[in-house]
This record gives C-alpha cells, structure tokens and sequence, in this order.
C-alpha cells in the first residue's frame, strides 16, 4: 500500500511525528505480515486539531443531512467492492476463523453503513413536543462535536463502524484509535474514507496503544469519547471523562450466561452454544460461556456440549472449514491456558480440553477448545472474563435459581434462553439483568437493535436510533408566541 508508513490525519496520509511503528505479526505462524505508522502524542493534537477545524469551521455538521447520508452510502459502495479483502486482512491480523472474518468482520459492517444511513433518511433531527404549560417546544439534535473512537481487536471494523457511521451522520468529526493488533484494516478503512471524499479531518485514524488513547480522551478539543474494550480501562477512560466532563459511552466485557431449560433440545443447545460461546475462538464480549443447565437433564446435556467442543475444527484460520483459529497474541494463550490451570486447581471437572496445544498444531497461539463441568458459579472460572474458547456449565435447581445465577455476575451484557417453550423462555428474558438478550437465539446482531452492557459491562448503547442519539446532542428551543410580544409592549 502506498501510504506504508504514514497516518490518516486531516484527509492526508502524513509522516507520523515519530518513527515508531507497530509489527503486525500473524497469530498463526508467528511471522510479521505487516507495518503501520505508531502515533504519538504529537499525532493525537494533529488530529484533535483538524476534527476541531471540521467541526468549528467546515461545512460538515452544517450540511444538510441529506449530503452526509450520500458520503456514507458512497462509503458503504467502496466497502462493498473491498470487503473481501477486509475480511482476509483481519483473519491475517488476529486469527479469526475465515468464515467468520467474511460475515462477521466484513458483511456486517459494510451492512451496518447501510443501515444507519438507512435510518438516518427517517430521522427526526427537528421535532415540535407540546409543551406542559400550553407552548409548544421545538427540539433539534445537533451534532456532539469531536469523537473520540477506541476500539479493541477482537472486532475491530464491527466497532468501529458502529461508532464512525452513526457519528458521521450526527454530523460529527471522528479521530479513531484502533487497538495495536489491528492497524491494517483500520488503514484499508481510512483508504475508503479517504475515496468517498469526506471532508479533510472529519476522520483520523492512530493506530496506537492504550498511551495514545490516554491522550486522546484527555484531550481537550475533544467533546464526546466512545470507547470499547476492557473493564479496566473503561473505569480509566470514564475517570478520565469524569475529569474533563465530557459525554462517554463505554462498551466493556462480559461473562454472559445462557440458561437451557428442563425441556430443551441438547442438540440445539450444543449448536447454540458453539455460536453463543465461541464465536471468533471465544474472544467475544458477548460470549455466553457460563451455560446454566437443569440438575433433571444435566448428563444428556454435559455429553451433547462435550461432544460438541471435542469435534469443533481447529487451525488455519484462512481454512473455510475452521471454526476456531488461534488467539490474538502470546500473551492471551499464556492467560487462556492460566485459566485452564486454574480451573482444575478450584476443582471444576475438565471434560474436554486442557492447557496442551490442539492435535496438529505446532505453532501458532492456540488454545485446545475446552469443556469445564461441575462448575459452581462463583468460581473464578465462571465469574472472569476468559476469552477463549472455554465453556463452564453450571448446575441449577429450577428456574429461579437459574435467573439468580444468571444474574450472579459483575457483568451484563448478553444472554440466552434454550427451550422448547417460547413464552417460558419470554419469561426468563425479561427477568435476567442484561443489556441484550436471545430466545433460542445468542442474541441479536441485527443493526437496529440497540447493543449495551449493563453493571460492569459499560454504560450507553451502540446500533439502532439509540446508537444515534450518542452522537447528538439535543437543544430545545421555545419561541414566544407574537402576541405575547405585542401584548407586552402595549402595557
Ligand atoms: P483493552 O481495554 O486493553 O483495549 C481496548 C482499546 O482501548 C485498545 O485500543 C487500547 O489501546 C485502548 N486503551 C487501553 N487502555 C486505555 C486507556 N486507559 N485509555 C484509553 N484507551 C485505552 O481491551 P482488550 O483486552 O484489547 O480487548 C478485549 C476487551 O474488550 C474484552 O474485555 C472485551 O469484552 C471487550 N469488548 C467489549 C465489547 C462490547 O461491545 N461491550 C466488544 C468487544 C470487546
């Protein structure tokens, strides 16, 4: 790629400020299989500073809607030609399974462009409410000004498009920070903005670590920050919004669980868990990796799951067949294989699996997908984010304890429900304590529906008209009627 080297900033491929830069290297076969220019601090001001111009001075929050809707659809066309190639790029650069990559990391954000700009054309950016004293108000949304986009790998053009497009549309100028491990299809996405013929500075892009975020978020000509990633950092990222009063979405972990009733399927189940609990090789917020199962059918449904996670093909992520790759870094095995270990040593039954790398794997950072059973909820196992492809199944005694369990967690962010019975499964859904939720289903990815955590598992929603409404700000104006005016002069 020509601009090798260099950073999306202002509507240019630039010289980064320092000469630092990050190797991406392949979680497969260990080998670097590409550069990006690191930003630094001095990029971060560049960028803050021509979203600022953008939004201060430009034409884009100023523009009728309609022009912006047209720039995210000619986006969205060039994503389309491209999303292949996007596809291929991120299995290369964090191992998602190939299949996966082509749906969930390239499809659905080139749909999701579509859809927000879909849901854009029927947006009400001015509203008349009658007001409770007789006036009417007339309520106008506006544009939150500079964004502040972190995202991590795991994802990464799924959560960045769910920011970039709705903040886009809002009017918004958006400076994105795309994790460390996934600089190439945040550059390959910059290269499309840049074709589309945005604005210069409604978009950066610095690829960077958690320092470059740091300084994004502190910074002050930024007005509202969309951050993505651990719990941790999300407290960090929040104090450090507290500090600066600024507006933040936070969309953190989860350790999700999904509650199979006494009259469910166990094949269904198995099937459902393998979506729901290991999807991108367990490295999902969303990964329902707690699975609730009735004392009265809980064998059958132990030998189904085991069986499941026994035969899951493992390897190659650019094999269609495969269905788990390898983890994103070193580091990540070396955490998955510890909670293995850790596992046993809290006395949870290892099924399936173990810490030993998968029949035929001889590089690469893979982890055997494994099976814990016997698991009592509140071990470590069952109450930390993993990130693996690590299932635990916990027993229950009817459904009561299995919605207390459910909700036995610092985290809410997905959940499921496995029945033969829809309205029992209905029932169990609305008492859960989550931001989203599936019946037979994972959950919904579908791109009107609101995504969000609750308790530790963030604050605001991303998708649908509510994944708007975080980028708009709302202004109510009230215009006295004329003849209050002229009844005044004349006293
Ligand atoms: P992470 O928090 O370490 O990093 C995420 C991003 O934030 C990266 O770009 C990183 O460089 C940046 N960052 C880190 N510390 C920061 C700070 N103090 N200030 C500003 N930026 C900072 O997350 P990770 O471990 O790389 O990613 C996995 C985590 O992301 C998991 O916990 C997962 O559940 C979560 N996640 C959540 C969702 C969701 O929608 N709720 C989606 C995907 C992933």
């Amino acid at each position: 790629m020509g601009h090798e080297g260099r950073l999306f900033i202002g509507g240019e491929w630039v010289a980064p400020s320092t000469d630092a830069r990050i190797d991406v290297v392949s979680p497969h076969t260990e080998a670097v299989i590409g550069r990006a220019a690191a930003a630094g601090p001095t990029d971060v001001d560049r960028a803050v500073t021509a979203a600022r111009a953008a939004i201060d001075a430009g034409p884009w929050p100023r523009l009728d809607p309609a022009e912006r809707i047209a720039a995210v659809r000619r986006l969205a066309a060039l994503y389309g030609e491209r999303r292949r190639e996007m596809a291929e790029l991120i299995t290369a650069e964090m191992g998602s399974p190939i299949s996966f990559s082509k749906l969930a990391q390239a499809m659905l954000p080139w749909t999701m462009l579509g859809a927000f700009a879909d849901f854009a054309e029927g947006y009400a950016w001015e509203e008349t409410r009658p007001g409770y004293y007789g006036q009417d108000v007339i309520l106008r949304k506006e544009p939150a000004g500079v964004v502040a986009a972190i995202v991590p790998w795991n994802m990464p053009q799924f959560l960045i498009v769910g920011k970039l497009a709705p903040a886009l549309l809002a009017g918004c100028a958006v400076v994105l920070k795309p994790a460390p491990e996934t600089p190439l299809d945040a550059n390959l996405l910059a290269e499309l903005i840049e074709q589309a013929g945005l604005p210069p500075g409604v978009v950066s892009v610095l690829p960077g670590g958690a320092d470059v975020g740091e300084a994004l978020v502190a910074h002050p000509g930024v007005d509202r920050v969309s951050f993505t990633g651990s719990t941790a950092a999300g407290r960090q990222v929040a104090a450090a919004c507290g500090a600066g009063l600024k507006r933040v979405s936070l969309e953190l972990g989860g350790k999700s669980a999904a509650v199979v009733l006494d009259d469910a399927e166990p094949a269904a189940v198995a099937a459902g868990a393998k979506l729901a609990g290991l999807m991108n090789s367990g490295q999902a917020c969303v990964a329902q990796t707690r699975i609730l199962v009735p004392e009265s059918r809980y064998g059958e449904m132990v030998d189904a799951l085991a069986a499941m996670v026994d035969e899951v093909p493992v390897g190659d992520p650019s094999d269609r067949a495969t269905e788990i790759g390898p983890l994103v870094a070193r580091r990540q095995q070396e955490r998955v294989r510890g909670y293995i270990e850790l596992g046993q040593y809290e006395g949870a039954r290892l099924v399936v699996g173990g810490t030993g790398l998968p029949a035929g794997v001889d590089r690469g950072w893979y982890v055997r997908p494994t099976l814990f059973a016997d698991v009592d909820n509140r071990m470590r196992i069952a109450q930390e984010e993993i990130f693996g492809p690590v299932l635990t199944v916990v027993p229950y005694a009817g459904e009561d304890e299995a919605v207390r369990l459910a909700d036995e967690s610092d985290y809410g962010l997905s959940g499921s429900v496995w029945t033969a019975d829809v309205d029992r499964g209905m029932e169990v859904a609305r008492r859960v304590r989550t931001g989203t939720f599936g019946v037979n289903q994972p959950y919904s990815m579908d791109p009107a529906a609101p995504f969000g955590g609750v308790k530790a598992s963030g604050v605001g929603r991303e998708l649908g008209r509510e994944g708007m409404d975080e980028y708009l700000e709302v202004k109510a104006i009230s215009v006295a009627p004329a003849t209050d005016l002229s009844e005044g002069r004349d006293r």
